[in-house]
């Protein structure tokens, strides 16, 4: 029992070590020495930290000025502890301690006018890094993400609070967090004075459940009231965390009534929110709920694009398109993908083929393979060649229109089992025998054409692999 105390004391001293040199970094050697050093860690029982001070004169300063800082730069070492205390050492009030305290009320001034920017301290160190990448130059739009980029935007440019919150909802890896750092890097550079944080949701509760512990949430929502903007991503996360809920739901109404923009995440709408109060979902609601679909091709390819030519990768566009094809999910995968094939391009030094990509990429491949069917053949086929699906079955002869719809067939033979007269059917009732002069006529322009070769080859891969 007394050994695993003294243990861990040795523990806790180890800690105080570290938060010392946490504050000295923050509040600067003077200050530091004059109101931190003289601190002493006496004692850890029952998760309370006993810290001693020369004088009753310094107890009350520190407690004023400094407890705060130090309890939030423990609790982020020690999540145990419960509270933080400080007494006065009784027999050392040496006349050399006395004597000195004039000269601390003197650095007492200075450091009054240091508070704010002190409290700004610990903000930043609350608000989480910042991706520079994730702007909006760096963000592309098309149709799934417009709503969103567009609110994104506006909130970034206002000068007051066009809707509060903003709801921003989408599935994983679509550019949610993107979005938020964007916001965040636009304010700062139109505003400079403007007061952002963004965090995770999971850090919006640690805080606040060590508020709770402290049993200082007013010091919390204190923290908060210098805040322009706050962004909380993937709030989902707070679901179903019953009483820090009812607290988040009171910060979070505080915050609106005193005009703050706050911008939320989740991957689902506020409605769709599982373990979340009904009267906060409907809150959530309250502003512009904003959600990023799913990408279509055109997006996925164009993020390819718009990646590709920040690496300066040298892979083709035929390879871009491939990729966009198959990788359906999301763009992190999508630019995981790319970001693979850009390392091996450079380190062999020459442009990728689809067989290198076939090779490299095998298991972000794999878990999108399926078997195809006639239909989706004549759509890939017609949407690659730019003419109408409705082709594949018409009457139509011309070149342009012809050679697809033969590709289409040699595709549905090669790729489904379906017999040759069924393959004659699907394409507008054709007879089994213009299906066999299809799959011939591709054969033979395979092996003498190679860009028609190459076509195939796409094809092939974007439908089956
Ligand atoms: P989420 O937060 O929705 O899960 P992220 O914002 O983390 O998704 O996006 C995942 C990755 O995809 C990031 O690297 C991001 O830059 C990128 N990304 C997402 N959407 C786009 C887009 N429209 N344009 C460019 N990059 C995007
Ligand atoms: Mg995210």
């Amino acid at each position: 029992m007394v050994e695993s105390e003294s243990k861990n004391l040795g523990e806790m001293q180890a800690q105080w070590a570290i938060v010392r040199g946490k504050i000295r970094q923050k509040i600067g050697d003077a200050q530091f020495k004059s109101w931190i050093k003289v601190i002493s860690l006496k004692d850890y029982v029952d998760s309370r930290v006993i810290l001693s001070v020369p004088s009753n004169f310094m107890r009350t300063r520190i407690i004023e000025q400094y407890l705060d800082i130090i309890k939030s730069y423990w609790l982020v070492q020690n999540l145990k502890i419960n509270n933080i205390e400080i007494v006065v050492t009784q027999n050392d009030t040496s006349p050399e301690t006395d004597t000195s305290e004039e000269k601390r009320s003197q650095i007492l001034m200075t450091s009054k006018r240091n508070i704010e920017t002190k409290n700004e301290d610990i903000f930043s160190s609350i608000s989480s890094d910042l991706d520079s990448r994730f702007t909006f130059s760096n963000f592309i739009v098309g149709k799934p993400n417009e709503l969103a980029f567009a609110a994104a935007r506006r909130v970034s440019e206002a000068e007051d609070v066009p809707f509060n919150p903003l709801f921003l909802y989408g599935g994983v890896g679509l550019g949610k967090t993107h979005l938020m750092h964007a916001i965040a890097h636009e304010i700062k550079q139109r505003m400079p004075l403007r007061r952002v944080i963004y965090m995770s949701a999971e850090k919006f509760m640690y805080y606040f459940i060590k508020a709770l512990r402290f049993k200082n949430t007013v010091a919390f929502k204190e923290q908060f009231r210098n805040v322009d903007v706050l962004m909380i991503d993937d709030v989902q996360f707070i679901s179903g965390k019953d009483s820090t809920q009812e607290e988040f739901f009171h910060t979070f109404n505080a915050l609106i009534d005193q005009n703050k923009q706050l911008i939320i995440s989740a991957d689902k709408s506020p409605q769709d929110l599982e373990g979340i109060e009904e009267r906060m979902r409907s809150r959530l609601g309250w502003g512009l709920v904003a959600d990023i679909h799913p990408l279509t091709y055109e997006l996925r390819l164009g993020i390819l694009q718009a990646k590709e030519e920040k690496l300066n990768a040298r892979i083709s566009e035929n390879i871009l398109e491939f990729l966009a094809h198959k990788i359906t999910s999301n763009v992190r995968e999508l630019e995981g993908a790319l970001n693979r094939l850009a390392a091996f391009s450079s380190l062999v030094g020459r442009e990728i083929n689809l067989d290198m990509v076939q090779d490299l990429l095998k298991d972000l491949l794999k878990s999108s393979q399926r078997k195809v069917n006639i239909e989706e053949i004549q759509k890939k086929v017609s949407q690659h060649f730019n003419i109408k699906m409705s082709d594949m079955s018409s009457s139509r002869r011309s070149r342009t229109i012809a050679r697809p719809r033969q590709i289409a067939m040699y595709l549905s033979k090669n790729l489904t089992s379906r017999s040759l007269p069924e393959i004659g059917r699907r394409f507008g009732n054709r007879d089994h025998t213009t299906v066999i002069h299809a799959v011939k006529k591709v054969e033979e322009l395979r092996t003498k054409d190679v860009s028609f070769d190459e076509d195939v080859e796409l094809l092939i891969r974007m439908l089956e692999s």
